[in-house]
């Protein structure tokens, strides 16, 4: 069995974004970029499968410009055994990465894909969801717990109310939620490893996919600046002050 197991090189989560002054974007000039940290509970999580005997290959695949390499030796490193880089300098949408993604599944017949929930950057939560669409399988999203017996996938997931457990035939999309586990650290002679692990390049014209922006994105603004907290003295003030201040009871 394949695991695919799509990989976003964003800001890393530990970066104060700023928008730039003309408010055309955010700037990422001499920025800290990284691979999206439920991508690598994704790449965790295939890792394990195929170390427990339950899958026989691991291919990351990042969408983006050239310097997606970075994350996808990162992904190598971690355990993956190839990669593959859909390589364009067009800003892609989670439509366009989707479609992406599902010529890849086309090409490689993947008997499961596991990516993250969302990316920590368009904080979508929609490409893997319409990658599933696209290729007409089953899907869990927010997982925190997977397993796989013969071609039968049982997923635990995270919803508000708790955790709902679903079961759907392979092939399937899979998303990762934080609580699925803890990602190792890549060793140094891994690192070293990941070097010589095969990395493919491929355009997206040579897949048939229009990656075309389909949303126009007019301004991107700094969130307002929190006001100063007060001390309430008791309870029965800050009930008052929610009610007929705040107006949120
Ligand atoms: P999003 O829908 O943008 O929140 O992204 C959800 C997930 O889709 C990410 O965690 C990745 O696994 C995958 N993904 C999104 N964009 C890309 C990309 N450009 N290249 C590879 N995978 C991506």
């Amino acid at each position: 069995m394949k695991i695919v197991v799509p990989v976003k090189r964003v800001i890393d989560y530990n970066v104060k974004v700023r928008v730039k002054a003309d408010h055309s974007g955010v700037d990422v000039s001499n920025v800290k970029m990284s691979m999206n940290p439920f991508d690598e509970i994704a790449v965790e999580e295939a890792v394990r499968i195929k170390e427990a005997g339950n899958a026989d290959e691991v291919i990351v695949v990042s969408c983006g410009v050239a310097s997606c390499q970075e994350t996808l030796r990162s992904a190598l490193a971690l355990g993956a055994d190839r990669a593959i880089i859909v390589e364009t300098d067009v800003e892609l949408q989670p439509l366009a990465v989707a479609k992406l993604l599902a010529a890849i599944c086309h090409k490689e017949k993947p008997q499961l894909v596991i990516c993250g929930k969302q990316a920590i950057d368009d904080d979508a939560n929609q490409t893997g969801q319409m990658l599933a669409a696209l290729m007409g399988w089953g899907q869990a999203t927010c997982a925190s717990k997977i397993t796989l017996n013969e071609n039968v996938a049982t997923v635990t997931r995270e919803i508000d109310g708790g955790l709902e457990t679903l079961e759907f035939p392979l092939p399937a999309v899979i998303s990762a939620d934080l609580r699925l586990n803890a990602p190792r650290y890549a060793t140094l002679p891994n690192i070293m490893k990941a070097k010589k692990k095969p990395l493919e390049t491929i355009n997206p014209g040579a897949l048939g996919v229009d990656v075309a922006p389909r949303l126009r994105t007019l301004k991107f603004s700094e969130p307002p600046k929190r006001g100063a907290g007060i001390k309430v003295a008791d309870v029965a003030q800050l009930i008052d002050k929610l009610k007929h201040e705040a107006k949120v009871l």
